[in-house]
Order: structure tokens, then C-alpha cells, then sequence
């Protein structure tokens, strides 16, 4: 069975990532505009009408504002927590709110949808609930955990289980400190329940790598506080450290903001 992955848009201006097999696929955010959306997926030669369900992280604008359209319009089925789901219909920018399109899945569940075996945990964050998933194709195992604060047992066992690790490496430390961020801003970005530092995904990985992870996708980086060469080589620079070469035990990208990625096709 091939596989097919694409990231449309990852950072705070909009998150949107495609996982597919020849004939079903499902989105993972749609946080950027439905022409954008429709316009990536063409690009590889994917139609709207092969995308079957739109599983949601959390309910900031950068994840949700196409959430209403592909829903209430294009009649795609949304999933996400019933507080995630509250969320989004509060939400200023979500215009169509969700009703028939709205499908629950809750942290600890697991579904199963044609070939995608798909489960919910909890991530720490500051949405109004935050959600990881873990979805598993043809004994294939992806991982997206994208706006987390810090790495709980509970995500570090999801990352660990992958074989496509899809994770947010969003600040390096020293660009945020010195940036013009307001300090309440600064303090929650790096806060417990903000999101994650180049350094802290780096550490993390090399601390646990595992011999069964294939590709890294470093996700969500910060238009001021980041540069994708930066992200990339300081994970790099950490695996390393512990004889892990990029390139050659395990693949590392960092997913750039506003560009479609390269497409991923694995059988
Ligand atoms: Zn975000
Ligand atoms: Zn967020």
C-alpha cells in the first residue's frame, strides 16, 4: 500500500498536513484558506473529494480556520474532542459553525477509519483542549504532535512508538530572548504549556531516539523566533552527539511556513 504525506502549511500563520493511501486520505488541521488547501492537494494530484475526515489538534485560528468550510460546506466529516469542538464554535474565526460535520473522537480512544487506524492523547497546551495523534497505516506508525509546551510521558510514549514522527520545534531559545516579543508573550511561548524549543525537541530526541523512527518532520516553526536551517542543524548537532547521523540512520526535515513540503511516499 502507498502512502502518501504532504505538510500544506505548518507554523502560526496555518497548519495543515495531508496523510493518504491511493484512494482515501484525511487532513490533519486546516488551519489555512480552502484555495490553499484545494490548490496543494492538486499539486499532487489529490481531489477534495478523496479527503474523508479533517482531525483537529486545538482550537487556535492557526489550526481551525478552514474547519467550517471542508465541514458545513464540502460535507467532510470533522473530528476532533467535544471541548475542541466548543472551542471551535466560539471561535471568532470560524464563520460556519460546525453541526451535522462535527465527530468526536476523545483522548485514550482509538478509530478506525478504512486502512487509518487513528488514536487521540492528550498534549500540553494552551488551547482549549489539546490533542496529539497517533495514526497507524499498513503496520506504519505516524505520530503529529505539533503546539506542545513540553514532552509528558504520554507524548514521549507516541513519539516513541513512531516511524513518521511529525514534531514542533517552534523557538530557538536565544532568538526569542533577545526578539521584541513582549515578555508575557516570551513567557508563554516558553512556558510549560506553549510550545517547544529547537533545544528541547533536539534533547529530547537524542535522549530517546529510537532505532525504529524513519523520518523526523520538525513542525511549526516561528516566523521571528526561528530559522528551518537553524531547527534542522540543531537537532542534527544533538543526534550527533549520541552517533546518530541525519541522512543516514534517520531522515530530519524542517517544514518550512507558508510552502507546500515535498510530497513522502512510503510502501
Ligand atoms: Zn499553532
Ligand atoms: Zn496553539
Amino acid at each position: 500500500m502507498k502512502i502518501r504525506f504532504i505538510s500544506l502549511a505548518s507554523g502560526s500563520s496555518g497548519n495543515c498536513y495531508y496523510l493518504g493511501t491511493e484512494n482515501y486520505g484525511i487532513l490533519i488541521d486546516a488551519g489555512i484558506g480552502i484555495r490553499t488547501i484545494k490548490k496543494g492537494l492538486k499539486d499532487i494530484n489529490v481531489s477534495l473529494d478523496s479527503v474523508h475526515a479533517v482531525f483537529v489538534t486545538h482550537d487556535h485560528a492557526d489550526h481551525i480556520k478552514c474547519v467550517g468550510c471542508l465541514g458545513e460546506k464540502y460535507n467532510i466529516p470533522v473530528y476532533s474532542t467535544h471541548k475542541v469542538h466548543e472551542g471551535i464554535n466560539r471561535s471568532y474565526c470560524v464563520t460556519e459553525k460546525l453541526s451535522t460535520c462535527a465527530h468526536y473522537i476523545e483522548k485514550g480512544e482509538t478509530l478506525c477509519l478504512k486502512d487509518f487506524k487513528i488514536s487521540a492523547f492528550e498534549v500540553p497546551h494552551d488551547g482549549t483542549d489539546n490533542i496529539g495523534y497517533c495514526i497507524e497505516i499498513d503496520g506504519k506508525t505516524f505520530s503529529f504532535l505539533t503546539d506542545l509546551g513540553h514532552i509528558t510521558p504520554t507524548a514521549a510514549s507516541y513519539i516513541c512508538k513512531a516511524n513518521y514522527l511529525i514534531l514542533e520545534a517552534n523557538y530557538d531559545e536565544e532568538m526569542l530572548k533577545m526578539g521584541s516579543y513582549p515578555g508575557y508573550l516570551k513567557k508563554r511561548i516558553s512556558g510549560p504549556n506553549g510550545h517547544l524549543s529547537n533545544m528541547e525537541t533536539a534533547e529530547f530526541l537524542a535522549e530517546n531516539f529510537c532505532e525504529n523512527i524513519k523520518y523526523i518532520w520538525l513542525c511549526h516553526l516561528s516566523k521571528d523566533n526561528n530559522h528551518p536551517e537553524l531547527a534542522f542543524k540543531t537537532v542534527e548537532w544533538k543526534l550527533r552527539d549520541k552517533g546518530i547521523i541525519v541522512g543516514k540512520d534517520v531522515q530530519v526535515i524542517a517544514l518550512k511556513r507558508s510552502i507546500p513540503s515535498d510530497l513522502y511516499e512510503f510502501e
